[in-house]
């Protein structure tokens, strides 16, 4: 059994002078908290998938990730909860002879078999596998019956259970913008279509070259998940600092003032990442004054555990 999430999850405020100073308020919705072995959007988007296979009779989930996905441990610990078998696709086969890191030492704690790709075979079986019929079908083969779970778990599921983020929110309204990091975009996704008229979605690319492709992607879950598009969100381009997985000096020292000033705890490749682009465009005027800034914490920081 899979200890029920705890929700609605907590919105703070999180009044900052540099951002008074321009008329910007900030709240934290502090998804964060909402479960303590599946945190944030990964409970939000796994867990209606994990009913659905479980309604279907599904044994055994395949999903994939690199060697420090949140999305890899969360489907173990989340699956291996709940009784079901979990095979995790990882990103490099030279993981294959290394000492594991914490990450999937615990995802293969948790009971995931871990199998490691070359990066050629990853990308074409992760990119793949829910459009090429002859990709689905070599995973089946290969591995066995099982519910595949696409990278990072985006899916027409996942993004309606990410939508229960803005349906927590219940006052908003004009002058509202509620924001969240983009890895895959399901989490944007879900939140944009869970606004009511007038709210706004941001979201802030964690990663480089995302322009158009991460796009094309919520529309499509918008499309798959709603038979629709929406127009009240975007996507910022400009703050993924280097890449994904990169903390520059100056993102660093931003989180650990914020940390400082408001006592909570940033996860470094999403929501410190997020949260420095909203006070970055804040600064440059890119709010109208009077607007509230909605911040998702998506997730924990990763633990102090070495390498
Ligand atoms: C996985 C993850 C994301 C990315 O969410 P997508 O739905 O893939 O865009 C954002 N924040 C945190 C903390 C994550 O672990």
């Amino acid at each position: 059994m899979l200890a029920p999430a705890q929700l609605p999850t907590p919105l703070v405020n999180c009044p900052d002078e540099a951002l008074a100073r321009v008329g910007v308020e900030l709240r934290l919705k502090r998804d964060d908290l909402a479960h303590p072995l599946v945190p944030g959007n990964k409970w939000r988007k796994l867990t209606p998938n994990l009913e659905a296979a479980a309604e279907r009779g599904e044994t055994r989930l395949l999903t994939f990730g690199g060697a420090y996905s949140t999305h890899l441990r969360a489907t173990a610990v989340a699956a291996g909860a709940l009784g079901l078998e979990s095979v995790g696709l990882v990103r490099g086969e030279e993981l294959a002879r290394a000492p594991r890191n914490w990450s999937l030492r615990a995802a293969e704690a948790a009971g995931m078999e871990l199998v490691f790709l070359p990066r050629a075979e990853y990308r074409e079986a992760a990119g793949r596998c829910g459009t090429d019929p002859v990709v689905a079908a070599g995973l089946q083969r290969r591995f066995g019956p099982c519910l595949v779970l696409p990278e990072g778990g985006s899916n027409a599921l996942a993004a309606r259970g990410a939508a229960a983020v803005a349906a927590e929110l219940t006052d908003l309204g004009e002058r509202d913008v509620v924001c969240c990091p983009v890895g895959t975009g399901g989490t944007l996704a879900g939140i944009a279509a869970g606004l009511p008229p007038g709210a706004r979605a941001l979201g802030v690319a964690v990663l480089r070259g995302g322009a158009g492709y991460l796009e094309d992607e919520v529309t499509r879950l918008h499309r798959e998940a709603y038979g629709r598009e929406f127009a009240d969100w975007r996507i910022d381009h400009d703050h993924h600092g280097g890449g994904y997985g990169r903390v520059p000096a100056a993102l660093e020292e931003f989180a650990a003032g914020f940390e400082r000033r408001h006592g909570v705890a940033l996860e470094r490749r999403y929501v410190a990442k997020l949260l420095s682009a909203l006070y970055g465009l804040a600064a440059a005027g890119a709010f109208p004054p009077g607007t509230r800034l909605t911040a998702v914490v998506t997730g924990l920081p990763d633990p102090v555990e070495g390498p």
